[in-house]
């Protein structure tokens, strides 16, 4: 989730990270949830939790696979799963990625590349810098704003 919220809004992951946690309470994230919880049902291996770090959505034997309710944040979805892909092949587990839009009926595959891997390796980091901060980012605008969970805290 954090590298997902890196690459959606920098102080979101830093509020996030320390507790502030107002996700639960929007509507959107509702929404993913049950369009999470209901997409392919013939699905046996879902919401896999490992090592109590990384919920993959689907496990499927060649691929995983992160279902989606927009892909109006792309680049975050995609680098969520190619993190997934990463911390598996960790494991020796290696995979390809698949995030389902099963609202718009599109799909994008998600290879882990050696670029996708100095991709990921550079948002660790990045996640890092930003964490260890003592103080959260400042307020940028953004066109999602007024969507997303904090609005009311960093505009209000
Ligand atoms: S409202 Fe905007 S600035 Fe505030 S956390 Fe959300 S995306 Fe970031």
């Amino acid at each position: 989730m954090k590298i997902n919220y890196l690459y959606v809004c920098e102080r979101k992951l830093w509020l996030f990270d320390r507790g502030i946690q107002l996700e639960e309470n929007s509507e959107k994230v509702l929404l993913g949830k049950l369009l999470s919880e209901y997409s392919y049902p013939s699905e046996t291996r879902r919401e896999v939790l490992i090592d109590d770090l990384i919920k993959i959505d689907v496990m499927g034997e060649e691929e995983i696979r992160e279902i989606k309710y927009s892909n109006s944040l792309a680049s975050a979805n995609r680098i969520q799963i190619l993190y997934y892909l990463y911390y598996l092949k960790m494991l020796g587990i290696e995979r390809k990625g698949i995030i389902n839009y099963p609202k718009m009926r599109r799909m994008e595959e998600v290879s882990l590349t050696p670029e996708a891997e100095r991709e990921v390796e550079q948002a660790i980091k990045r996640v890092e810098e930003v964490l260890s901060s003592p103080r959260p980012p400042e307020v940028k605008r953004k066109s999602y704003c007024p969507k997303c969970a904090y609005y009311e805290f960093c505009f209000g």
